[in-house]
């Protein structure tokens, strides 16, 4: 059988990015990308990686490991400056906080320490604890933009191929290949591999293929504004009420939940809304001026809230790599980094997350 590639991955988000470089090591990738990479959810990400999420903190899936699998593949992409040492601040932002932010602290030592409103004021004079915070020093943020494009870069260099403006509109399964077929505008072209990764985030509701594995969308916005004065000192990332991560002279704030929406354009009444909810960890973001803002649907898998990676069901060759839902910088580089050993033994998935296990 002649292949075009040996592996297709389709979605050039942070998922299909992730892929495409782990697999472009031993393989020939090609990526189809119907707009630009990082033109869905992770261009409207605000790329926090924060491991203690929610209201009570609580531990994500596989905490350490996917803690360590960040720094791992930027290193190896040739991008750890992307990641910056700088942690992540949790303030605790209702007096019922404190007890479960504590409970994170004691239960994790060696990931997270409990500070005192004082201690907090000391460190980051710009920042207004009422209650203290929780601080996660091998926490912080990486801007996903940037991200997926040094590791579409990286997986040129080890031979991959990436094609924008190439939206696949359908696929097939035969005894020797898996067949995508995309758009070529006036025409369609037939591709073929040893396997394809679908990996489409919100491009999912078109196939019934994709919609049948229970995935949902939530809408939500960043905005980017300009840094308000401030006391001077270090401002490391923060999650509290809403979000903050500050990127130059600018801080990217998020963010708005929406479950039923139409579109996928970003509102002023959103913006509002992001801007008055930062300005209780920050006084004055409420009033910076905005300079950017973008919108994205972090698609969830609605019973489990973890990723879902393997063959689609009856399928041997085609996969999906998908349902990051807000917390993608947690899972795609874990799961990817073990993807090249995941395709050749689909058996060895993480139950949690395998869609053989559905
Ligand atoms: C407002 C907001 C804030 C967030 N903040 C954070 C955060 O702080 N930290 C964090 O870890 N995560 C965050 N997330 C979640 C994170 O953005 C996602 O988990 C992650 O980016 C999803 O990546 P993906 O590759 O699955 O999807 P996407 O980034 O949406 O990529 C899918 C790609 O597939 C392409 N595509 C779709 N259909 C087709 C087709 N038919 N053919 C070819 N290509 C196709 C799309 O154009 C797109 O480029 C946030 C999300 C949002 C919306």
């Amino acid at each position: 059988m002649r292949y075009d590639a040996d592996i297709i991955v389709v979605g050039a988000g942070l998922a299909g990015a992730c892929a495409a470089f782990t697999l472009s090591r031993n393989h020939e990738v090609h990526v189809l990308e119907a707009d630009a990479p990082a033109s869905g959810a992770s261009g409207a990400a605000a790329g926090l990686v924060n491991p203690f999420m929610g209201r009570r903190a609580r531990p994500i899936w596989r905490l350490r490991e996917a803690l360590d699998a960040v720094p791992t593949l930027l290193e190896a992409a040739g991008a750890p400056t992307l990641f910056p040492d700088t942690g992540v601040l949790r303030p605790a932002v209702e007096p019922d906080q404190v007890e479960p932010f504590q409970e994170a602290a004691e239960t994790h030592p060696d990931l997270a320490t409990w500070l005192s409103p004082a201690t907090v004021r000391d460190r980051h004079p710009a920042v207004q604890p009422d209650h203290g915070a929780l601080f996660v020093p091998q926490g912080g943020a990486v801007n996903v933009g940037a991200m997926v494009r040094e590791l579409l870069d990286g997986a040129t260099t080890r031979g991959a191929t990436v094609e924008t403006q190439a939206p696949v509109l359908y696929w097939r399964e035969t005894p020797g290949a898996a067949v995508v077929e995309v758009d070529r505008g006036t025409d369609t072209e037939d591709l073929r591999a040893d396997r394809v990764v679908l990996a489409l985030g919100q491009g999912y509701p078109p196939f019934p293929e994709l919609r049948r594995l229970g995935l949902g969308g939530v809408k939500g916005q960043t905005v980017r504004i300009r840094r308000p004065e401030a006391p001077s000192g270090s401002l490391p990332p923060m999650s509290g009420r809403g979000y903050i991560v500050p990127e130059g002279d600018t801080f990217v704030l998020g963010s708005n939940y929406e479950n039923n929406f139409e579109d996928l354009t970003p509102t002023p009444d959103a913006t509002e809304y992001i801007q008055g909810k930062t300005s209780d960890m920050i006084p004055g973001v409420q009033h910076a001026e905005v300079l950017d803002e973008v919108a994205g649907v972090r698609v969830k898998h609605s019973e489990t809230n973890l990723p879902l990676l393997g063959p689609l069901p009856r399928r041997d060759r085609l996969w999906t790599f998908t349902a990051l839902g807000s917390k993608g910088l947690l899972t795609a580089p874990l799961l990817a980094l073990d993807l090249p050993t995941y395709l050749n033994a689909p058996g060895k998935i993480p139950d949690p997350v395998s869609t053989l296990k559905g």
